[in-house]
């Protein structure tokens, strides 16, 4: 293995020509980027049934399955947990899955986003026999699941179904690695322990690792002037040494060149680095009014159809930013049409969804108090 094997194209925040439309994806670029990619010699794209709501899939097929013969790559794809009913279902999504994709097998497919609630679905419904017979039957050449909790769940699955898995897909990341809620060192440790390999998702937190305020960045620069700030965080997973995948989520060219770059001409993570990054973990986490990485998962979940995410990345860049027009753009979203924070009715149903355990009504209270008490929208911050 080499390391650029593990650079994984995260299909999950694509390009799109519309931003409010997730099923928009801009097909001519992402094509253009999947030309570059394949040119350069990497071959891994993770999707899941959800995903641009199911556009992400058919994107791949589009780009990838249709120009490229098909063992020049290769395709992850996710069971929908939430999503199951019934024992049947689990054959259902599949077949759905790979006639989406135009594939008839699965590199590598994973029971989607085990946390605690979903964890009793996936049990309820079969799920892990299901995958080890699509394992069995040629359907899929590697298994396993991706995991959003903590490393005591995944310890109790891993005891009941390592020995039928592959590699378990982690939330891992320099800002998460010690974190006490996403506990990504122990899930780490905890795979290895059980002989499997890891593959990494959110290795920018969503952006979070990259949309910091001048000083942080300036900070970056002084360190290392030729490097980026996300091609040190990629190092920082891909230098781990049963990490054998780590996805990027590219919406923009000059992502997937940076990327490149840094897989082209891979150095694994010093010590000096490893120290700068582990202080300024410390200092990224003091600028974090809420963790949310802007996966999109509570979007759908909420009845009331509140922007979740846009509204924790406008209260974050307030935080950030203090002295930015960011408040304007608050009261446009509102002005916009969107849902104002203040509907949420505390239903809770967004809670079992969120990969990073906010306790999302709690925050969205925080996010009205910051932006609406006594402010006068357009009149600056107060
Ligand atoms: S608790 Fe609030 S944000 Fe969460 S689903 Fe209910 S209404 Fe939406
Ligand atoms: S609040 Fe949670 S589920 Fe929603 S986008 Fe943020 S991290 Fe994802």
């Amino acid at each position: 293995m080499t390391y650029k094997s593990k650079f994984g194209f995260g299909c999950m925040r694509l390009p799109k020509t519309d931003e409010n439309d997730p099923t928009t994806i801009d097909q001519d670029l992402f094509n253009r980027m999947v030309d570059i990619y394949m040119a350069k010699g990497f071959d891994y794209f993770d999707t899941s049934y959800a995903y641009h709501n199911g556009a992400s899939e058919t994107a791949i097929r589009k780009a990838v399955v249709e120009r490229y013969p098909r063992e020049s790559f290769r395709i992850c794809d996710k069971m929908p947990t939430w999503a199951l009913t019934s024992e049947e279902d689990n054959e259902k999504f599949v077949n759905e899955m790979l006639e989406r994709l135009g594939i008839d097998y699965f590199d590598v497919f994973f029971v989607h986003n085990i946390n605690t609630p979903w964890y009793k679905l996936a049990e309820d419904h079969k799920s892990f026999e299901y995958i080890k017979k699509m394992k069995e039957n040629g359907t899929a050449k590697k298994i396993g699941f991706s995991f959003h909790d903590t490393s005591e769940l995944l310890e109790k699955v891993l005891d009941k179904y390592a020995d039928i898995i592959d590699v378990v897909q982690l939330e891992l990341n320099y800002l998460d690695w010690e974190d006490p809620v996403i506990e990504a060192h122990k899930c780490y440790d905890l795979c290895v322990e059980h002989g499997l390999d890891v593959y990494v998702m959110e290795p920018l937190k969503g952006g979070v690792i990259v949309n910091q305020p001048e000083e942080i960045k300036n900070e970056f620069k002084e360190f290392n002037p030729n490097e980026s700030i996300a091609s040190l965080a990629i190092r920082f997973c891909a230098s781990l040494e049963h990490v054998k995948i780590v996805l990027s989520g590219m919406s923009k060219m000059d992502d997937l060149i940076d990327n490149c770059k840094t897989y082209e001409n891979f150095e694994l993570i010093s010590d000096e680095e490893r120290l700068f990054l582990e202080n300024m973990a410390l200092k990224l986490k003091e600028n974090l009014a809420v963790a949310c990485s802007e996966c999109g998962y509570c979007i759908d979940a909420c009845p009331e159809m509140i922007p979740i995410p846009e509204y924790f990345n406008l209260y974050n860049t307030s935080k950030n930013q203090p002295e930015s027009d960011i408040y304007r753009l608050y009261f446009d979203k509102l002005a916009d049409e969107k849902v104002p924070a203040s509907e949420c009715t505390y239903c809770g149903t967004c809670l079992d969804y969120c990969t990073q355990k906010i306790d999302i009504p709690e925050e969205l209270e925080k996010v009205c108090e910051h932006f609406e008490k006594g402010f006068t929208p357009y009149a600056g911050a107060p």
